[in-house]
């Protein structure tokens, strides 16, 4: 039986991941500080043999004991409110964390996965992005921390691989969207269920032109997974190339929630991204994966988790 490490085990990628994994028969150590992440995403876990939860901060050093297969580092805070009340942490998680991460997979020869960003493309100035884009990134605006920090792992994990021959992956995830995310992340879908559910204006920023490309979570996992099993070490987008406005996606949610939310525009955040459409050219060959899930199933799937956490 192979054991999987997954640092950020209960977040909302993380947690799916965990469900994966022990669906594929590994064993799963989960890895948490629960500073953005909720044992609630993995109480139903607790009493399964080949699960484990370890609440630690991976920015320290990381001790596991016996044989591990594979590395799979999601710690971070990853929604824009969530790095911005958290910057520092945010660097030390993308930096340290992932340094701490790697000693382990080096130590323990196994492959290493990281959980890397379409933040590293910035503002793009190509569209839609493919994996040989370099990016647009401002190094000190707001979201520097984080794409920066993503950068810099990529940039190790690369290191690892070339100087210390660890078996690398590197994940550019896309906007993904499901069950799990948290109600108060701050980020768009959640934002415009909970708001939309509670009869309270829908929050569009600016004025709702910017483009996203909404990936559902299980069609993400099994990207991910495809990828961990893969023999590509270089960067590999993973995410739904079916682009559309925010003021698109605010509609879609009132319509869905039949909801009687007007929708209201609020300042647009610093640096936030004009455009972001995953190419999925190369995951597409080199994978075989493509997303398959409709965005209204998978919308209907997340109202569904909002109203129960509602109630
Ligand atoms: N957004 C919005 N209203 C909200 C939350 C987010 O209009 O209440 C916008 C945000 O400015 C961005 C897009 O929705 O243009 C996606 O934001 P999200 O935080 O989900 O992820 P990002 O792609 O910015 O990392």
């Amino acid at each position: 039986m192979k054991t999987a490490v997954i640092t950020g085990g209960a977040g909302f990628l993380g947690s799916h991941l965990c469900d994966k994994l022990l669906h594929e028969g590994l064993k799963v150590i989960c890895i948490d500080n629960l500073i953005t992440g909720n044992v609630e995403n993995i109480s139903h876990l607790a009493g399964n043999e080949n699960f484990s939860f370890v609440k630690h901060d991976v920015t320290n050093y990381i001790f596991i004991p016996g044989e591990v297969d594979f590395i799979l580092h999601f710690a971070s805070p990853a929604s824009p409110v969530d790095y911005l009340q958290l910057p520092i942490q945010t660097l030390k998680v993308g930096s340290l964390g992932t340094h701490k991460a790697l000693g382990l997979a080096k130590e323990k020869k196994a492959r290493f996965l990281l959980a890397s960003t379409s933040e590293v493309y910035g503002d793009p100035e190509i569209h839609p992005q493919p994996e040989d884009y370099w990016g647009n990134v401002n190094p000190i605006g707001p979201r520097g921390v984080y794409d920066e920090a993503k950068r810099f792992a990529e940039a190790l994990t690369m290191a690892y691989h070339r100087y210390h021959n660890v078996e690398t992956r590197i994940a550019r995830i896309f906007n993904t969207f499901g069950p799990k995310m948290r109600a108060n992340d701050g980020r768009a879908i959640p934002n415009f269920i909970m708001q939309a559910l509670n009869g309270e204006p829908i929050t569009v920023y600016g004025d709702g032109s910017q483009t996203r490309s909404f990936c559902y979570i299980t069609d993400q996992v099994d990207g991910l997974y495809k990828l961990l099993l893969s023999d590509e070490d270089e960067p590999v987008n993973i995410g739904n190339p079916e682009e559309m406005t925010v003021l698109e996606i605010a509609k879609e949610i009132i319509k869905l929630t039949k909801s009687s939310s007007k929708i209201i525009f609020n300042e647009l955040p610093v640096n936030d991204p004009k455009v972001r459409q995953p190419d999925i050219k190369k995951a597409s060959e080199k994978l075989g994966w493509k997303p398959i899930v409709k965005r209204e199933d998978g919308l209907r799937n997340t109202i569904d988790y909002f109203k129960k956490l509602i109630n």
